[in-house]
């Protein structure tokens, strides 16, 4: 298969490392260039648990040729899918799949003018990927990926791309409820990754907060209450379980969220995409949702703030 992937960081280059390796003809598209030229030059370096391995994978920066591929994989962050949308749309053609993975919401809602929505596919992945310089990922442990098509779209093409992705020793399923497998992710996200970066904490020291189901509880209501406005089921239950299955430092309790990743890198987060949707989504329908709408501020409060946080109680004395 043909395959384009329209933001190569961690993910994308784990995905199109894996990809190509399965035989595929991979084509890397970013627009950081020390990143392109390095893979380029050496290859593309994956460190596993068992080792580490060079994919010769080919890289270009972005704008896509006018050259369609079969599928389109869409990594980027949430941020900046309109634009990358936009910068990779020579790669989509009247046959191409595009497929997301992307966390957040509205990553959908920005590739819709590029590709109609009977071929565009969405999911999530657990599958971690950590970016450690130019041309060089390491692959965290295993997890899977779960897609689907979206509204008049054909289930064909879900099943035919989780096929490529398993071959590829990517773990892959077909998702009964697109939208519900999203807003579950988009749950998870909301409550866990904000919390650990407003804290400052990795995943497990979460687990020792003894007014953690309250707080959880508050924030997983007010998405359920949105995701309901949009006809969306999530199962509040479910995610508080499953979050605190991941205190378990054998999951992924030593985890640093990417929130966290990101303020810590001094980049942009992805929270408008996360409780800022939520708390947007819920204006329009005439949902509540403060909790949303003052964690969005916090962050945001952290992004603009990071570097004069106060580490030490006399910074000047040693
Ligand atoms: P990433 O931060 O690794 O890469 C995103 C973009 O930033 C890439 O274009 C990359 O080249 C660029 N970039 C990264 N470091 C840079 C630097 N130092 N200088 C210039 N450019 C740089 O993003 P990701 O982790 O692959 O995430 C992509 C999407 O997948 C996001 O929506 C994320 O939430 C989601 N996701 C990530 C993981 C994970 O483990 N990384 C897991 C599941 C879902």
């Amino acid at each position: 298969m043909k395959i384009t992937i329209a933001g190569s960081g961690a993910m994308g280059c784990r995905f199109g490392g894996a990809l190509c390796a399965a035989g595929n003809d991979v084509l890397l598209l970013d627009g950081w260039p020390e990143h392109v030229d390095a893979i380029n030059a050496a290859g593309l370096r994956i460190d596993e648990v068992d080792g580490s391995r060079v994919v010769g994978v080919p890289a270009r920066l972005f704008p896509a040729s006018e050259d369609p591929a079969d599928l389109v994989l869409v990594f980027t962050k949430a941020t900046a899918t309109a634009s990358v949308a936009l910068a990779a749309s020579g790669a989509i053609g009247p046959s191409t799949l595009v497929l997301t993975l992307q966390n957040g919401l509205g990553n959908i809602e920005a590739l819709l003018p590029y590709v109609p929505e009977s071929r565009l596919l969405a999911g999530t992945t657990t599958l971690g990927t950590e970016l450690l310089g130019p041309g060089h990922i390491r692959a965290l442990g295993t997890g899977e990926t779960v897609l689907g098509a979206l509204g008049s779209g054909s289930s064909d093409h879900a099943k035919r791309t989780v096929l490529t992705l398993s071959a590829a020793g990517l773990p892959a399923r077909v998702a009964d409820d697109t939208l519900g497998v999203i807003w579950a992710k988009v749950a998870f996200n909301c409550v866990m990754n904000t919390l650990c970066a407003i804290a400052s904490i990795p995943v497990s020291a979460l687990g020792r907060y003894s007014g953690f189901d309250a707080v959880a509880s508050s924030i997983l209501d007010e998405v359920a209450a949105v995701a309901r406005a949009e006809g969306v089921f999530v199962d509040t239950a479910a995610a508080l379980r499953l979050m605190k299955a991941q205190f378990d430092p054998s999951a992924s309790g030593s985890h640093l969220a990417s929130t966290l990743q990101d303020l810590m890198n001094g980049r942009p987060t992805e929270i408008a995409h996360l409780n800022g949707e939520v708390a947007a989504r819920g204006a329009l329908h005439g949902v509540d949702a403060p909790l949303n709408a003052l964690i969005t501020q916090l962050i945001q409060l952290l992004e603009a703030t990071w570097p004069a946080r106060v580490n030490r109680l006399h910074p000047d004395t040693q």
